[in-house]
């Protein structure tokens, strides 16, 4: 490494920058100065956000249109006090501080995130227990969450009636963001900080180079690049086979019902009995039945009437809203559940980031990964999370 004038830097050599003092930059050396970022959903652009914002050169190519895949068929929920392992839960933790970061550095009133906290509750009496327990849990971790009454669940939600409650608990750390607003506000901030966004952009193939790649084909055409971060959701596996990289994965679609803008009803994220609740700021109403996979396929205006009903039982004013639309997502699922994350081994100029809570864990994954690739290190938050481990499991 070695420190070379600020603007004589810039004015020779223009990027693989890592910026440190005001008066000076460091050239790391093994710094890939290229860098192609594929796949426009929240992780791809998180990650070109943090890489272009410390002088990487970076090209986001996106198949379709920035945020169409499951960012934009997703609850957006942003939340960890129920992850585990620890390490998981520190990692959305850091998702979670990691937006009230975005919000300092790109204004919190250009990128909003509805810090309401999150009502959960449990209706059976023989979960109580566990449900007091696992609040316990989380707050041992320091987590901001605690049991709640029901005269404080109508203080906090005035519009709920929350039916039978065994337990509950308020957690006031927590929030929801316009996963598509906010992946295109990154993808500015990126552009901004001088990435090429290119959509629609369908990355079809690699040209490699012994171990490494050397670019991405997209028609015709090849792009150089000296690092690809591949962020391509559920479509990671099929075009990483080619290259003999297997990335297991399950299919889990998720069905969420949206209703036009309606008249404020509540402000924090509702996860009741059997169906999770939001309100945008534009009054748009959100729910689903719950965070697992669904059963069903089927986005007729029956399932959304089923899905308003669910949660009209909780929200009665519900019944007033009108449906919009059905969406089916799928979420980016790694076989284990946990995300995976990092270079692939044997291939150390290709990147993955493909994972479920990809909402909450952006800012902080995008931040990381921007140290892994820039800095030429391996950090201990993302161990867990490399792909080799399905490998060494099989
Ligand atoms: C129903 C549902 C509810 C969810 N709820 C939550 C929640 O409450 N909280 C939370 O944190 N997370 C939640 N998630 C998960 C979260 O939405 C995802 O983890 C996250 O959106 C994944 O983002 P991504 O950028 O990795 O993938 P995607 O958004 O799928 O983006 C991948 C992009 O890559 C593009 N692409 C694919 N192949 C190519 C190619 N060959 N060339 C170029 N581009 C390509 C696609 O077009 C797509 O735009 C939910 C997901 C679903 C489906």
């Amino acid at each position: 490494m070695r420190d070379v004038p600020r603007r004589r830097f810039i004015h020779t050599l223009g990027l693989g920058v890592a910026a440190l003092a005001t008066r000076s930059v460091r050239l790391v050396a093994q710094a890939p100065r290229r860098i192609v970022v594929v796949g426009g959903g929240i992780m791809g652009a998180s990650i070109a956000y943090h890489l272009a914002k410390r002088g990487a050169g970076v090209t986001l190519l996106e198949k379709r249109a920035p945020g169409t895949g499951a960012t934009a068929n997703s609850f957006a929920w942003i939340n960890a006090g129920a992850k585990r392992p620890r390490g998981y839960y520190e990692l959305n933790h850091l998702g979670m501080a990691g937006w009230r970061r975005l919000q300092g550095e790109l204004g919190p009133s250009t990128l909003v995130v509805q810090w309401g906290g999150t009502v959960q509750w449990q209706a059976a009496a023989d979960r109580a227990e566990a449900f007091r327990k696992a609040v316990a849990s989380q707050q041992a971790w320091g987590y901001g969450t605690r049991l709640v009454d029901v005269p404080e669940m109508r203080r906090l939600v005035p519009a709920l009636e929350p039916g039978p409650v065994a337990a509950a608990s308020f957690c006031e750390e927590e929030g929801t963001v316009d996963p598509v607003g906010a992946t295109r506000l990154l993808l500015e901030a990126a552009v901004a900080h001088g990435a090429v966004v290119r959509h629609p952009a369908d990355v079809t193939g690699f040209d490699l180079d012994g171990t490494g790649i050397r670019g991405v084909r997209v028609g015709g055409e090849t792009i150089a690049a000296d690092a690809i971060v591949v962020a391509t959701g559920v479509e990671m596996p099929g075009l990483m086979r080619p290259l003999g990289v297997d990335v297991p994965m399950e299919e889990s679609p998720g069905l969420l019902a949206h209703t036009t803008p309606h008249a404020r009803l509540f402000d924090r994220v509702l996860v009741a009995p059997g169906a999770t609740l939001k309100q945008l700021p534009n009054g748009e109403i959100v729910t689903g039945v719950d965070f697992g996979g669904s059963p069903s396929r089927e986005t007729t205006p029956a399932m959304g009437a089923r899905l308003l009903a669910g949660a009209g039982r909780f929200v009665p004013k519900l019944a007033e809203a009108t449906l919009d639309r059905v969406t089916l997502g799928f979420r980016v699922l790694p076989a284990d559940g946990q995300p995976v994350i990092g270079r692939v081994e044997g291939r150390p100029n290709v990147y993955l980031a493909a994972m479920h809570s990809g909402i909450t864990l952006a800012p902080a994954v995008g931040q990381l990964a921007a140290i892994e690739l820039l800095d030429g290190v391996e950090v201990d938050l993302l161990a867990p999370y490399r792909l080799a481990r399905f490998a060494k499991s099989r």
